[in-house]
């Protein structure tokens, strides 16, 4: 399922998220987020709660300290480079 919103970025380049979507989301005031930039994905920024992404493993050892998702897999710092080799 694909929501589009369209916000302006007000002048302390702030973005509003609709409450409908933080209620569907489960989001809160005061959650920590964690935005990802992927240029190669068509200069796309993802959003994510910040409890849930460090909850993840990194896919291709498993360790829980993870800094970023390439390609929709929760990578570590360690395996990053590989991760943008097999991109
Ligand atoms: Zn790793």
């Amino acid at each position: 399922m694909t929501v589009s919103h369209s916000h302006k970025i007000d002048a302390l380049n702030r973005v509003l998220l609709p409450k409908e979507l933080l209620r569907k989301l489960g989001w809160k005031r005061g959650d920590t987020l964690s935005l990802c930039y992927d240029e190669a994905a068509g200069d796309t920024l993802s959003l994510y709660l910040l409890a849930e992404y460090t909850a993840q493993k990194c896919f291709y050892c498993e360790r829980v300290d993870i800094e970023i998702t390439v390609n929709r897999k929760a990578v570590c710092a360690g395996c990053l480079e590989k991760a943008l080799e097999r991109l």
